[in-house]
């Protein structure tokens, strides 16, 4: 999906809004995630962007919508384990325990490798490029 739109996006520039950072908990959350939901009930692609974060099991806020309020429009997937039990097969952190024992399979390592394109999407984000650059 492509966005297309003439006026600027209020998220841009104003990624560290829109993603949990680390070790933030409670009241922080809050107030961060309100103030992503205030630019994002000012935006003209709300609707698009939203439709998009649930589309790619995306992290971060999109079109207003976190993370669990996404996970209900997809009761069997997680963002990553793909609704999988623990330690099942399909997750980065399986991946990594192949890794250790030497062994190979396929569907961790892919799911690994989304994992990885994800947190390389988050970063470039952070380094304040543009939410249409994530989108691309
Ligand atoms: S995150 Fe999406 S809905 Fe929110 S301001 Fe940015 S483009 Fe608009
Ligand atoms: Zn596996």
């Amino acid at each position: 999906m492509k966005f297309s739109t003439t006026v600027p996006l209020p998220c841009v520039g104003h990624a560290e809004l829109f993603f949990t950072a680390d070790g933030e908990r409670g009241p922080a959350v809050q107030a961060r995630a309100e103030a992503a939901r205030a630019l994002c009930a000012r935006c003209p692609i709300a609707a698009e962007c939203r439709q998009l974060g649930r589309e790619t099991y995306s992290l971060g806020m999109w079109g207003g919508e976190d993370e669990d309020q996404r996970q209900q429009h997809q009761p069997r997937r997680s963002n990553y384990g793909g609704g999988r039990r623990p330690g099942e097969c399909g997750t980065p952190s399986t991946y990594k325990r192949h890794l250790k024992r030497g062994e190979h399979c396929d569907e961790c390592r892919q799911a690994n490798t989304d994992y990885v394109r994800q947190k390389d999407r988050e970063r470039r984000a952070r380094n304040g490029t543009s939410r249409l650059a994530i989108a691309a």
